[in-house]
C-alpha cells in the first residue's frame, strides 16, 4: 500500500539547518529557524521552568490522565495571563479555554471546532503569514482567503489595503490576526489599528481569530495581548490560539491553549465540551508535563517573578540585536537603509533581499536565511554581529 506514496520535498527550513550544520566555516551563522537563542547561541531551559520542574517532580504522585481540558488551576492562570485578571468576559464566565498540545494543535482544534459550528466558514489569513497556518487550517476543509498585510516598500503594515480587503469579510468569516511579533514580517498592528479592526468586525460581523505565539517578546506581556483583550471586550465572539513554546521555552513539551470568547455564559460549557470532543478524535488526552510547568510557574509568586524577568531579558536581547544589526550595517556606510528592523517586533524581519542576495549570503559568507529573506533575530549575538553586518552590506552593494 505505502509504495504508492510519493516522497515529499523536504521542509526548506529544516534543509537549511542541516546544510548549516555541515558547513565547516567557523563564522557560519544560522538565522533560519524560529527558536529563541541566548547570547551563546543556545536555547536554554528557562530558570523558572527548571525550578518549576524540580518542584513538580517532587510533588507528582501519579501519571494517570489529567482532566482533558487541563487542570482548573492551569486554565484559570492561563486565562489571567492572556486576558488580564479583571477582564469583563472572564468575570462573566464567557471564555471557554482548554489546554492544547502547543500552538499548532490549538490552531487545528480551533479550525475543526469552527467547521462544526459552520461548515461554510472562511478564514482570512494575512499575506504573508506563518507557512504552517495553511496545512493546520486547510486540512480541516476550512476555506482560506488572504488579505494584504505587509508593504515591502515601507516595511510596515499596509493597513489601508488590509482594511479595504477585509470590508469583504462578513458574518461566518474569521480573520486570523497575529497578536504580536508577526511571523514572518515583524510588523505589528498599533493599538489604534486594533481598535479600527474591532469597529470593522462590529460593522461587518466577522470573528477575530487571534494567534499568539510570542506573548512578551514584542512590547510586554500585557501590551502583546492588547488586541486580544480589546477585541474580547468589544465583540461578542473571539477565538484565541496560544502557545507557550517560545515564552516558556517549552517547545518540545507541547503546551498551549485554545480560548473561545462567547456572547453568552450559557454557551461556555458547550463550546468547551465540543472542543474536547474534537481533541478526543485526534489525540484524546493532552500531555501533562509542559502545562504543569506553566501552571507551577504562574501559581508561585517567586517563580512568576523570575519568569517575568526572564521574558523581559529575552525581549531586551532581541530589541538590542535589532538595533545593533541596523546600526552596525549603517556604520559600514551601506547605501541601503535597514533602520526599519528597529521599528519591528519579535524574532522575525524580512531583510528585503533578492533570492540571489540570499544565495550569496549562504555561498559567500555561510549566513543561512530562508529564501524570503526572513531572519530570526534571536540567532544574532555580539560575537557574530560584526561579521553579519559586513556580509549583509556586501551582498546589497
Ligand atoms: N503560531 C505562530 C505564528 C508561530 O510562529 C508558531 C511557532 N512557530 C506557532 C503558532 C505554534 O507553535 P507551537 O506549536 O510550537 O506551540
Amino acid at each position: 500500500m505505502f509504495e504508492t506514496l510519493p516522497t515529499l520535498v523536504p521542509d526548506p527550513i529544516l534543509g537549511l539547518v542541516a546544510e548549516c550544520k555541515r558547513d565547516n566555516n567557523p563564522n557560519k551563522i544560522d538565522l533560519s529557524v524560529g527558536v529563541y537563542k541566548d547570547e551563546s547561541n543556545h536555547t536554554p531551559v528557562m530558570a523558572a521552568v527548571r525550578e518549576a520542574q524540580i518542584r513538580y517532580l517532587e510533588s507528582e504522585t501519579s501519571k494517570v490522565y489529567q482532566p482533558p481540558g487541563g487542570t482548573e488551576n492551569f486554565i484559570g492562570k492561563v486565562n489571567e495571563l492572556i486576558f488580564g485578571e479583571s477582564h469583563p468576559a472572564l468575570k462573566d464566565n464567557r471564555i471557554a479555554t482548554v489546554q492544547a498540545t502547543g500552538g499548532c494543535a490549538s490552531l487545528h482544534l480551533a479550525a475543526k471546532l469552527i467547521m462544526r459550528a459552520n461548515p461554510d466558514a472562511k478564514v482570512w489569513l494575512s499575506d504573508p503569514s506563518w507557512p504552517n497556518h495553511f496545512p493546520l487550517l486547510s486540512s480541516t476543509g476550512i476555506n482560506i482567503e488572504l488579505y494584504p498585510y505587509y508593504d515591502s516598500e515601507s516595511h510596515s503594515v499596509s493597513f489601508d489595503k488590509m482594511v479595504s480587503t477585509l470590508e469583504n469579510a462578513g458574518a461566518g468569516d474569521l480573520v486570523l490576526i497575529h497578536a504580536s511579533c508577526h511571523n514572518p514580517c515583524g510588523a505589528d498592528l498599533t493599538k489604534e489599528q486594533w481598535r479600527i479592526l474591532t469597529e470593522l468586525a462590529q460593522k461587518n460581523g466577522f470573528v477575530p481569530f487571534i494567534d499568539m505565539a510570542y506573548q512578551g517578546f514584542g512590547l510586554s506581556l500585557d501590551d502583546d495581548a492588547y488586541g486580544i483583550r480589546y477585541m474580547s471586550e468589544h465583540l461578542p465572539e473571539v477565538v484565541v490560539c496560544n502557545s507557550f513554546s517560545k515564552n516558556f521555552g517549552l517547545y518540545r513539551e507541547r503546551a498551549g491553549s485554545l480560548s473561545v470568547v462567547v456572547s453568552d455564559a450559557q454557551q461556555t460549557p458547550t463550546v468547551m465540551n465540543q472542543a474536547l470532543n474534537v481533541a478526543r478524535g485526534i489525540y484524546s488526552m493532552p500531555p501533562a508535563h509542559g502545562a504543569a510547568l506553566v501552571e507551577t510557574v504562574l501559581s508561585n509568586p517567586d517563580l512568576r517573578d523570575m519568569w517575568h524577568s526572564e521574558v523581559n531579558a529575552m525581549r531586551e536581547r532581541i530589541v538590542a540585536m535589532r538595533s545593533a544589526l541596523a546600526d552596525g550595517i549603517a556604520a559600514l556606510g551601506c547605501d541601503r537603509d535597514f533602520s526599519f528592523i528597529k521599528q519591528q517586533f519579535g524574532m522575525f524581519s524580512f531583510l528585503g533581499l533578492t533570492e540571489t542576495q540570499v544565495d550569496r549570503l549562504k555561498t559567500d559568507y555561510s549566513v543561512y536565511i530562508i529564501k524570503s529573506s526572513r531572519i530570526s533575530v534571536a540567532g544574532i549575538n555580539p560575537g557574530n554581529l560584526p561579521y553579519l553586518c559586513r556580509a549583509v552590506s556586501e551582498v546589497v552593494k
